[in-house]
């Protein structure tokens, strides 16, 4: 255990600023990390590793792309903030706009978080409805409405999924289960009247990779319609990541509102929701909806953004992402096959997840194995030992971006195939 980390634990809560990242889910002691460039990540120890991680999401270009570094350097000499619209904020939200042309305007806020709760309530300002509706096994930040778990029984209204959420506001909250179009008639057949929005990931892969049918989600899009209703894609993940237009432009569904993050700041903390100018003009100053913040469209977050996204538009970018997502995919499976162990790859693109399963991967949160989780905590051990960084958690993706090559690509499966050895001969049989 380094030093840092010992440190990091009696000056914050479990050591982080993030809970996940305290290694809870696989145990150990995380490393603490000193810099990280391109698909390499480095510790205190000076110890480097393959990361898979990418911060969660935005690090689509790898770590310290050489020309969002320049972008940022550029823009922190010209001042760090200024509390009115900079050049930057236009310049970004142009490029949104043109890879999502459904949407007419975005506002910029900092997190994930944020543009989800704004969202949510410029649904409820703009349909004079407060009800909502998630889905269980979809992940939206950590604002009050949305830490909310599904009710037990025939209750679909949620239950605070974190102490300090009260009940009354989780109660507005109605939890459905992925992959089930009847549960969403139902649920619209007898309070649709009373539903602001339907938000959803329409990628959703915060708890594994659920890969949802096309025509659940155009069922989604029918329902919300008939009933007045607003969907919401959240495509904190996805937008930028799957496709320029992230699944909105994969599915063709054209939702009312989506929200970005992640990948839009490039790294530097940038995030948005963006739709149609009648909607969004609903928002303060136009109109009644308030919404705010201080260093939203901070001027070296949007040239983060701004670079990342130029740098994604020159050709073949998303055919690298995929060949790479094949790459691995194939790897994993090859390697399990030899070492008889049962799991399955879900993978869209460059987002991957090994479900320590029996095929086929799951669609629905209810159809994951929490059993793999324990054989999950081996594998991330024994990776980690051999300088691969997955995700600690056996429920979150693995990422790659444009900076893995084919040879980091062999090198993690490689680590793969000697993790599963050692992993069996520690526990002395094969496991399935
Ligand atoms: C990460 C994430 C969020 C929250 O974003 P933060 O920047 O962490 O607040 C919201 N929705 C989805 C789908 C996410 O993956």
């Amino acid at each position: 255990m380094s030093s840092w980390w010992q440190r990091a634990e009696r000056a914050m809560p479990g050591g982080v600023s993030s809970p996940v990242r305290a290694f809870r889910a696989v145990g150990g002691a995380p490393p603490v990390i000193a810099r990280a460039h391109g698909a390499e990540i480095v510790d205190t120890d000076g110890r480097s590793y393959i990361d898979l991680v990418g911060s969660w999401g935005p690090l689509i270009l790898g770590h310290a792309h050489p020309a969002v570094i320049e972008a940022v350097t550029r823009a922190a000499r010209d001042g760090l903030t200024f509390g009115a619209t900079c050049r930057g904020e236009v310049e970004l939200a142009e490029r949104v706009l043109a890879r999502y042309p459904f949407a007419e305007r975005v506002r910029f806020v900092s997190t994930g978080t944020e543009a989800v709760m704004s969202a949510i309530r410029l649904a409820r300002g703009a349909t004079g409805r407060n009800r909502i509706v998630k889905f269980d096994g979809c992940y939206h930040g950590h604002s009050d409405s949305l830490l909310v778990k599904a009710g037990s029984g025939l209750a679909t209204f949620g239950q605070p999924d974190s102490a300090g959420v009260p009940p009354e506001l989780a109660a507005l909250t109605e939890v459905l289960a992925l992959d089930d179009e009847g549960a969403a008639e139902e649920l619209f057949a007898r309070r649709g009247s009373e539903l602001a929005c339907v938000l959803i990931e329409p990628l959703p892969a915060n708890s594994g990779l659920l890969i949802q049918r096309l025509a659940f989600l155009s069922k989604l899009r029918e329902l919300c319609t008939r009933h007045g209703a607003l969907l919401i894609f959240d495509e904190v993940i996805s937008g930028f990541r799957v496709a320029p237009g992230g699944m909105t432009e994969l599915t063709g569904i054209t939702p009312d509102l989506v929200t970005l993050g992640k990948i839009l700041g490039g790294g530097m903390p940038a995030a948005g929701y963006l739709g149609r100018a009648q909607l969004m003009e609903q928002l303060a100053p136009n109109g009644p909806v308030y919404q705010a913040g201080t260093l939203s469209g901070n001027p070296l977050a949007m040239a983060a953004g701004i670079a990342t996204l130029d740098a994604l538009a020159a050709p073949g970018t998303y055919e690298r992402l995929e060949a790479l997502g094949v790459e691995l995919e194939t790897g994993l499976v090859q390697a399990l096959k030899r070492a008889a162990q049962t799991a399955v790859v879900a993978r869209v693109g460059s987002i991957l997840w090994l479900a320590l399963q029996r095929a086929p991967a799951p669609r629905a949160w209810a159809g994951v194995e929490r059993g793999g989780a324990k054989r999950y905590g081996e594998l991330h051990r024994e990776l980690l030992a051999r300088g691969v960084w997955l995700a600690p958690s056996a429920f979150e993706v693995a990422f790659l971006s444009l900076a893995h090559t084919s040879a980091h690509v062999a090198c993690v499966v490689s680590a793969f195939e000697a993790a599963l050895a050692a992993g069996a001969t520690a526990s002395g049989a094969a496991r399935s």
